[in-house]
């Protein structure tokens, strides 16, 4: 039942290479402490072109991180009047995963669709609609992103030519989807990425009248995408240049396993694959890819999933890190510029659990870093950030579909690994280093074996590997696991 393999320390979607934090913390210069009084400038300006324009607190970016700070700001009883988020989106910001999740069930299977799912839903908490926002006194400005600031006069310009001074700045960005150039055809109609609401609605509409899909990657957009289109019974090819699904974070033999899971549900994959041209049909739409080994792949809708990359512009000059990319923080979220501060996916950040420097692009972090954050802005809070790595993926929860995927992984994925259990649903991946059980992914587990995964990858117990290789089920696995946890473990 049990398998054993060597993996590489890659994370899927996860920066983790840089610098050792210690050596990032010995070069931050210490502008602040989160204390209140400590962090206020000169909030209140003379110019009486801005007299109405000062607000207190400002957040650049209306994502999941937007949504979470925002939450915080008002348990703090600090929102009212003095908050204000500025977002490049129509919308309130929004659980951001759910795009490639129920937002593509098909049509007639109940795909979610806003308000359901604003912030902050995604972890139980309140369903923040843009009512919310006003009934809290938040000032929310949409579809209007910052263009430019200035870090002297302490004021944003914003596309259609507002000027906002902040007290205190947080950036939010977030990400934004890798593009294929135009050159290659990847600016085509019918060639999508999604990274947002507009993005995914482009997508749906391309997906009505689809025959023939292909999808570039096999991250978990990629893997994501492909689950959604099979249920709208299109033909679906997954294309990517790795050896397997999730290269980054699967083993060989946990890939193969999804792989023939996404076969049986009509998805076909060229693995291995370069893509060199996207090719128009006379219509001017996409109608093929072609791929570097000359072979073509018919297609009327592509969906892009190759990466993101850090949303920096224009906040370059609060301090960008150069190995992992993103706005260079410290472990309470502060940049090199008093009173500046940054979250989410474009933060890099001291990932102090494995002394590194790193930018995650999950939601759990994004969520975290935000209450963090505003938590050490707003109080005398100056425990620094200290973030254990979790990543999941849900797939195939459509009604009518024959088998739901829910996986989550916590922890870092190097070492050995062993693999236990049949995949009827259940198998689980251990990653053991030195002894030590640093990873943990588990499909199809229950609540409370869930529970389990971040203590154990929080801990990092010594395992018995011989014991884990030879348990007979998951379950007995994760016996032995929870068994090498001392008493005390805590997440
Ligand atoms: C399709 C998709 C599926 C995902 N699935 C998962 C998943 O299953 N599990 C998981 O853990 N993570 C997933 N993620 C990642 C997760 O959504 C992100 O980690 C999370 O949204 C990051 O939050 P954020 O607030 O930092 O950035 P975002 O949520 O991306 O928000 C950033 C916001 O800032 C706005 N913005 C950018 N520049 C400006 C500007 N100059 N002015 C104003 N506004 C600006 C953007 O328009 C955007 O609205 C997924 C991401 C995508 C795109």
């Amino acid at each position: 039942m049990a398998s054993l393999s060597s993996s590489s320390s890659l994370w899927h979607g996860v920066s983790l290479r840089g610098p050792r934090s210690g050596s990032f913390a010995a070069t931050r210069s210490s502008p602040l402490i989160g204390c209140r009084r400590n962090f206020r400038r000169s909030f209140f300006v003379a110019s009486s072109a801005l007299a109405n324009e000062n607000r207190e607190f400002v957040i650049v970016g209306g994502g999941n991180a937007a949504g979470y700070a925002a939450r915080t700001f008002v348990e703090h009883g600090m929102a009212d009047g003095r908050l204000c988020i500025v977002a490049k989106e129509a919308y309130a910001p929004y659980e951001r995963p759910a795009l490639t999740k129920a937002y593509l069930f098909p049509l007639d299977k109940k795909p979610a669709r806003l308000p359901g799912f604003h912030t902050c839903v995604g972890s139980g908490g309140e369903r923040q609609t843009p009512e919310w926002y006003k009934e809290r006194g938040i000032e929310t400005i949409y579809n209007d992103a910052v263009t430019s600031i200035d870090i002297e006069k302490q004021t944003l310009t914003t596309n259609s030519g507002k000027l906002l001074k902040y007290g205190s700045l947080i950036v939010a960005t977030g990400c934004t989807a890798s593009r294929f150039p135009e050159k290659i055809g990847g600016n085509l109609p019918g060639v999508h990425y999604i990274r947002d609401v507009a993005d995914a609605d482009a997508l749906i509409s391309s997906l009505e009248k689809a025959k023939k899909v292909v999808v570039v990657g096999g991250g978990y957009i990629g893997m994501e995408v492909a689950a959604a289109a099979v249920g709208w019974k299109l033909d679906t090819t997954v294309v990517f240049p790795e050896n397997h699904l999730l290269q980054r974070l699967f083993t060989p033999s946990l890939a193969q396993r999804y792989e023939e899971l996404y076969k049986e549900n009509g998805v076909k994959f060229m693995k291995g694959a370069l893509i060199k041209n996207l090719e128009a049909g006379a219509d001017g739409r996409v109608a093929a890819i072609e791929l570097q080994d000359g072979s073509r792949i018919e297609a009327d809708t592509v969906v892009i999933g190759i990466g993101a990359k850090p949303a920096v512009s224009p906040f370059e000059s609060v301090g960008l890190n150069t190995t992992v990319g993103g706005i260079q923080v410290d472990g309470l979220f502060r940049t090199s510029v008093p009173g500046i501060f940054s979250i989410g996916d474009v933060a890099a950040f001291p990932l102090k659990i494995y002394d590194r420097v790193a930018r995650v692009e999950h939601v759990d972090h994004a969520r975290r870093s935000a209450q963090h954050c505003v938590n050490a802005l707003l109080t005398a809070q100056t425990h620094t950030y200290d973030y254990l790595p979790y990543f999941y993926s849900r797939v195939f929860e459509y009604e009518g579909s024959s088998r739901k995927v829910w996986w989550q992984f916590y922890g870092d994925n190097v070492g050995e690994t062993v693999e236990v259990g049949n995949f009827d649903p259940k198998i689980a991946t251990f990653w053991i280093d030195s002894g030590k059980l640093k990873g943990v992914l588990l499909e199809s587990g229950s609540a409370e074996e869930f529970q389990l995964l971040p203590k154990l990858a929080r801990s990092q117990p010594l395992v018995d590997k011989a014991k884990l290789q030879n348990a007979s089920s998951v379950e007995e696995a994760l016996d032995i696991a929870r068994s090498s946890l001392p008493v005390d473990a805590t997440v």
